[in-house]
């Protein structure tokens, strides 16, 4: 406890920073190619007191490390735990698997730390910022500029920015939504009388920005959705109907696109048909699936965007973005102004910088620089090649759809539209609390990473194919692993 504090010389020499940082490379290089060759588990879950024990955390933040050894050991450990996205085995969550050279903003960041909120703070993050929130705008139609490099305010301009996640997005876009219908509200409080339509399988994010914004969950009115759980178009106007006869007011109807547990979106042109005629706010969640914009292939399947009011779309899901990174933006760029206004006015700010100063209009005050992570993971690959990697990731989803489909034990509910994919096993004889342990006993085995969700009531598996690596054979190889499972389950 009391042993005298020992000098640390090579961590503070600064000569140290080069040799450190050549070792940080090679062990993460290391660390890439043996999640990629499959050397290891996919996930190597251990209870937390032994890897805190492992790490000797205590005494580390205690003394601090001692030497360029110490710093080692501790990565060294501390990758020994990770969950190994490069392997092609990894088919879990909806975050990014990164490209070998992703982590590299993230390191600049960390060494300069310039928040990007406030042009001054750090004008080349705040920079690339606007050029990717342009970039997007454009993919939209909402981008009046004559070039990327412009940004100034046009009338009839988008706008939009950078923030910590897709819930914080949506809870922003929620919010101007509500500055545009009850401009009162950021002063007095809510009218009691605001409601938002969506369907049922609307991200849990979507209630939870309703509860913090004080009006309540049940502000949430869910239309009806068909069996796959994509929403009834022909429900929403007996729904708006139900909602005027109890004299409520529609802030903002929100669609999936796509739907989280299944990967399917909803039908946003007829869903903007139906808010163009009442002029209501159209919402759109494209957390996972705004990317389809990206392909003239898939684009299809996001028909009608550009006529959303709000839009938000995670760069940390389908462009390989380390988390986090989500961009909301808005179709008409005073939306995003008169959202958290003291006053709630729709007065054309002059002065405003969009796209520079984006503190204005986010939920955080300090943010990190996103936009870098954002630009730099297309500037590692090209804009086409992105584009491909998108459509790639959505044939997969096709490929193991049709490798299911042949197999008699599995049971696949509906085509695919993105890269996520539910499935069962033996649905007729694993019960739901059996599909589950067949899902965490693959994932303890270390051999494969899936996910799994609740649909049509019951429980399924779930994969999100992420990795560009993931082949014919690690399907061949998980139906086999599964089967196994399975099978001893029974
Ligand atoms: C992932 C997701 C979110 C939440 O985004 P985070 O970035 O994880 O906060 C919201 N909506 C949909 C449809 C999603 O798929």
């Amino acid at each position: 406890m009391n042993e005298p504090i020992k000098k640390r010389t090579e961590v503070e020499n600064p000569m140290s920073f080069l040799a450190i940082k050549e070792r940080i490379a090679a062990l993460l290089y290391t660390y890439l190619q043996q999640s990629k060759k499959g050397d290891s588990k996919v996930l190597n879950q251990e209870h937390p007191e032994r890897i805190a024990e492992e790490l000797q955390l205590k005494n580390l933040f205690q003394n601090g490390f001692q030497n360029i050894q110490n710093i080692t050991d501790f990565i060294q450990g501390y990758l020994k735990h990770t969950n190994h996205l490069s392997n092609s085995r990894y088919m879990g969550h909806q975050v990014a698997v990164p490209q070998d050279l992703s982590g590299i903003p993230d390191w600049i960041h960390g060494t300069i730390n310039n928040p990007s909120s406030l042009y001054e703070m750090g004008p080349v993050g705040a920079t690339l910022e606007g050029f990717m929130i342009n970039w997007m705008l454009s993919k939209l139609n909402w981008f009046k500029g004559e070039d990327l490099y412009d940004f100034s305010t046009h009338a009839h301009n988008g706008s939009g920015l950078l923030t910590h996640g897709g819930s914080i997005a949506n809870l922003t876009a929620l919010s101007a939504a509500r500055a545009a219908i009850a401009p009162a509200a950021w002063t007095e409080g809510n009218p009691s009388d605001l409601v938002v339509m969506g369907p049922a399988t609307a991200h849990y994010s979507i209630g939870r920005a309703l509860s913090i914004m004080g009006m309540g969950k049940n502000a949430f009115i869910p239309v009806p959705v068909d069996a796959n759980e994509v929403i009834l178009t022909e429900y929403l106007e007996p729904v708006l109907k139900q909602v005027k006869i109890e004299k409520k007011r529609v802030m903002a109807v929100v669609a999936n696109a796509c739907a989280t547990s299944t990967g399917l979106f909803d039908p946003l042109d007829k869903m903007a048909d139906f808010c163009e005629k009442h002029g209501l706010w159209f919402h759109i969640d494209g957390a996972h699936g705004a990317v389809a914009l990206l392909s003239e292939k898939e684009k299809d399947k996001v028909k009608g965007i550009e006529r959303a009011d709000s839009l938000i779309w995670d760069a940390h899901k389908m462009l390989q973005v380390p988390a986090l990174c989500t961009a909301l933006l808005f179709r008409n760029q005073e939306h995003q102004w008169n959202n958290f206004r003291q006053k709630g006015s729709y007065v054309f700010h002059e002065n405003e910088v969009i796209g520079m100063d984006s503190m204005p209009f986010t939920v955080e005050c300090t943010k990190s620089a996103l936009g870098t992570k954002l630009f730099w993971s297309f500037a590692l690959k090209g804009e086409d090649a992105m584009n491909k990697f998108i459509e790639d990731s959505f044939q997969k989803a096709h490929e193991l759809y049709n490798y299911l489909n042949t197999l008699e034990d599995f049971y696949c509910p509906y085509r695919p539209e993105s890269n996520i994919l539910c499935f069962q096993f033996r649905p007729e004889q694993l019960s739901d609390q059996q599909q589950l342990a067949l899902r965490y006993e693959l994932i303890n085995s270390g051999a494969f990473y899936i996910t799994s969700c609740e649909f049509q009531g019951k429980r399924f598996l779930r994969t999100v194919l992420m990795n560009p690596n993931t082949t014919m054979q690690d399907f061949i190889d998980l139906a086999k692993a599964i089967s196994k499972i399975g099978s001893r389950l029974i």
